[in-house]
């Protein structure tokens, strides 16, 4: 079709795997949701505003008001600020796919700019430049322990003057490694020219996070995401925090009813429970034991993670492994040159552990 962007021509359309003839029960352990639903009690809190209270013929509170408020306040009590933020440092979005497509259309778009990933990373940032037409420069990480190359990333800023943006993930995926202090300080070191991206979707899994240097980095820009810990990936609400000036930008290029009115009441009312709902002990629990098997299984090379997934290498056809493993029951993923596979309940991972082992006997 003529009218077509021709660049459109390479590009593929993003959509999850499926494989014919999977059991019924699956153990979906490829995306990194969390592992458990909402409890029934609060399904019902919200069943109850989607009878009692909201009205379908409305559109949703376009300036998400209420929501922000709220985030604000998680934020302040996850982090220990100097100053806490307010309402005006927050944007929301579709997901942080959003933001990140609303960052990339309010830095590089039209020829203003390229970007920075360093690989393996979230492929998003890559796809979603791609879609605009905007350049991806990569750099790699070191296969021991996955710090990116900082030395590459340097002479990337230097030798092209269009980058506009790096992004980092942290603790990064699929590798599960947290920034180190080395790769924080580069981070600060890049000129205010240069928007950094820092994208905290498992934040709540490792307890880190530099929102708490954000105050000092008005170039800085953390993304968090209600998809992971907080249990609501079916209902895609993502944020950003940073200075208020960007977070005005960002403003700028939503479209106003980007959140709809379910997912604004499921988000508020996650934020009135995240005590209950963030299984962090579960999971520190379950990434202890699955460590240690996995570095038990043969030929196989695990990687510590701060998240609540895994990064494995092994001999073997990946796509064969991974297409072997749904049958037999578990969902995981090949990325980034390697397996990520989500931590999920003990007997889950226990399933993980002993198909993992047959189909690796199988695969190698
Ligand atoms: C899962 C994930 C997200 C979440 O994206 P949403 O659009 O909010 O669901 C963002 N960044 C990274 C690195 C992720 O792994």
């Amino acid at each position: 079709m003529l009218f077509l962007r021709a660049d459109l021509a390479e590009l593929q359309a993003y959509s999850t795997h499926t494989y014919p003839d999977l059991p019924d029960s699956l153990d979906r352990l490829d995306a990194n949701e969390s592992y458990y639903d909402l409890p029934p009690e609060l399904k019902q809190k919200l069943a109850w505003f989607y009878q009692q209270q909201m009205a379908t013929n409305r559109y949703p509170d376009a300036g998400q008001g209420e929501l922000k408020q709220l985030l604000a306040g998680y934020v302040n009590y996850s982090a220990n600020l100097n100053v806490p933020i307010d309402a005006a440092h927050i944007s929301l979005g579709n997901g942080s796919d959003e933001l990140i497509r609303s960052l990339l259309m309010a830095t590089c778009l039209g020829g203003n700019g390229s970007i920075v990933v360093a690989e393996p990373t979230f492929s998003m940032y890559g796809i979603l430049a791609r879609t605009l037409g905007i350049p991806v420069h990569r750099i790699d990480r070191s296969p021991q322990n996955w710090e990116m190359n900082l030395q590459a990333a340097q002479d990337v800023l230097q030798r092209d003057p269009t980058v506009r943006v790096v992004f980092v993930v942290h603790p990064n995926s699929p590798t599960g490694n947290p920034l180190t202090e080395a790769e924080i300080q580069w981070l600060a070191d890049i000129p205010q020219s240069v928007l950094v991206v820092i994208d905290e979707a498992y934040f709540e899994y490792c307890q880190h996070s530099l929102v708490e240097r954000l105050d000092k980095h008005p170039n800085w820009l953390i993304l968090r995401t209600f998809s992971k810990a907080l249990r609501l990936a079916g209902h895609r609400v993502g944020y950003a925090i940073a200075d208020p000036e960007l977070i005005m930008a960002l403003e700028k290029m939503r479209l106003p009813y980007n959140l709809p009115t379910m997912s604004q009441a499921a988000a508020r009312l996650v934020l009135q429970h995240h005590d209950q709902l963030i299984n962090l002990d579960e999971v520190c629990t379950e990434r202890e034991y699955l460590y240690q098997k996995f570095q038990g299984l043969p030929g196989v090379q695990v990687w510590p993670s701060a998240a609540n997934f895994f990064y494995l290498r092994c001999l073997g056809d990946y796509g064969a492994i991974v297409q072997a493993m749904a049958r037999h029951g578990t969902l995981i993923r090949h990325t980034g040159g390697g397996l990520r596979i989500t931590i999920g309940d003990r007997s889950a991972n226990q399933r993980t552990l002993e198909r993992l082992a047959l189909v690796l006997k199988a695969h190698s």
